[in-house]
């Protein structure tokens, strides 16, 4: 059976980038009925954090990308990967090294100056065991092949054939005993019985050096495949200027998690000219193979307007579910919990979605556009909104508050007739009363249907924001 993972190391958040590669490798799980793995790659002790690792577990579980069993901390295997490495020096399929730092930085600058890669010349590789030094421990390093040719097989990238005498023999345990990402990542996987490696093309040299480490321990390479990277709108990559966030970020931007979800499985990886589909779905369509070589653009407004699409498709009770979960992360979400819960508005923002969802891209924005079921009396009227309340405007509204008074039941139907009425009779445009009355009722030039803020807010509460303008 497949086995893929994910793989992260916890020194910052669950970026984009990053999100999409779990995504690639769940899908890729999901497709063929296998599973995928987390491994979480806490090697590098003074950058790991547990806020980190909070943030990619919580990242993921947002987003809805679940794994199977615990996690795997990769710092925790340390003793195995050592053992590893026994083995392979008891093979002679890796040497101790005693180069010191000096020796090393030469060798690097040496290299600068002939402007080629930096690589370390093999100076230990067969010196004999009576010259070893006893005073300092060494590195270990791979015996690799010097003649010949690392190739891999990539699933996107196509065959990748690198030449031996460009690769070096790499170090698998620093003179310290800790071993390196190269050796640990060859060791879990194995372990892991990883069938497929899904990951940044930035890891595809990585890919041969590993693959090497796996031959020299006769070990089956895992299929390989090494996804573009993201870019942005400009074509360079992806940076934050970009919008190259945490996904808590965009959790707070209020996107919905399946929104997120599809607009990240466009990139790099398409069917046909689908734009919009479930990941039920894309599970259902995905192929590695699928995923292009180039790389992929990530651009917010499409990222939006996918979002915008997901809220309206959205049945309305699930959408007030999607609200209230993501509130507490929103801006200004938690004291629009409070104030609803205060109110007993719940059930009146329920009312409104279908009106705010036709003019929101996001959640923020729908909670934006549900702001005048949050405001309280009396109501802060906008600027540009406060030169529709003249003195004919306010009359009009002291009118229609009396004839609103006395409407019952209180129904969407029944107040909009009182309007027209009340145009009519004074010889006005439905608009010379509707506009004053919608600035009344929300302090906005815009806002969901006025009869339905009408009903939302219930008739005391709308009686008394006309009162709040009247003469
Ligand atoms: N931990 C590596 C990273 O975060 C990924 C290693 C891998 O996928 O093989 O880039």
């Amino acid at each position: 059976t497949v086995v893929t993972r994910f793989a992260p190391s916890p020194t910052g958040f669950l970026h984009i980038g990053g999100a999409r590669t779990a995504l690639f490798n769940w899908l890729l799980a999901r497709s063929l009925g296998g599973k995928m793995l987390l491994r979480i790659e806490d090697t590098d002790r003074a950058r790991s954090t547990d806020a980190a690792i909070d943030a990619i577990l919580d990242g993921l579980k947002w987003l809805g990308l679940d794994w199977d069993g615990d996690a795997v901390f990769q710092f925790a295997r340390a003793d195995r990967h050592r053992q590893v490495v026994d083995q392979m020096l008891a093979s002679g399929r890796a040497y101790p090294c005693y180069a010191t730092q000096a020796e090393l930085e030469e060798m690097r600058s040496t290299a600068q100056a002939e402007g080629r890669p930096p690589r370390y010349d093999g100076r230990w590789r067969d010196r004999p065991e009576s010259e070893r030094p006893t005073d300092r421990s060494p590195a270990i390093r791979l015996k690799a092949p010097t003649e010949g040719e690392t190739v891999v097989d990539d699933l996107v990238q196509g065959r990748v054939v690198i030449p031996n005498k460009d690769l070096d023999d790499l170090v698998l345990l620093r003179s310290d005993g800790t071993p390196t990402y190269m050796l640990a990542v060859v060791v879990d996987d194995h372990d892991m019985d990883v069938t497929h490696v899904v990951r940044g093309v930035d890891h595809l040299t990585n890919a041969a050096r590993q693959t090497q480490i796996y031959q020299a321990l006769g070990w089956v390479v895992p299929k390989m495949a090494h996804i573009p990277l993201i870019h942005g709108p400009d074509g360079a990559k992806l940076s934050k200027r970009h919008g190259a966030l945490g996904v808590e970020a965009y959790r707070e931007m209020g996107y919905l998690p399946a929104a997120l979800r599809n607009y990240l499985a466009r990139l790099g990886w398409s069917h046909g000219d689908d734009e919009i589909f479930s990941s039920e779905q894309a599970i259902e369509w995905f192929k590695i193979g699928d995923v292009g070589r180039s790389a992929a653009r990530f651009d917010e407004a499409k990222l939006q307007n996918l979002n915008g699409h997901y809220m309206r498709a959205t049945p309305d009770h699930e959408l007030m579910a999607a609200l209230r979960q993501a509130l507490p992360y929103l801006p200004g979400g938690p004291a629009a919990a409070e104030r609803l819960e205060a109110t007993g508005r719940w059930p009146a923002l329920e009312s409104a979605l279908p009106g705010l969802k036709e003019r929101a891209k996001t959640l923020v924005e729908l909670l934006d556009g549900a702001r005048f079921l949050l405001d309280e009396r009396p109501l802060a009227v906008e600027p540009a909104a406060q030169a529709l309340l003249t003195p004919e405007a306010r009359a009009l509204l002291a009118t229609l508050g009396s004839r609103l008074a006395a409407l019952d039941p209180w129904t969407a139907a029944g107040a909009e007739e009182i309007v027209r009425s009340v145009a009519d009779e004074s010889g006005v445009k439905l608009g010379a009363v509707a506009q004053p009355l919608r600035v009344a009722l929300t302090g906005r030039k815009t806002s969901p249907g006025i009869f339905d803020v009408l009903v939302a807010l219930g008739r005391e509460e709308s009686i008394g924001r006309i009162a709040d303008q009247t003469p």
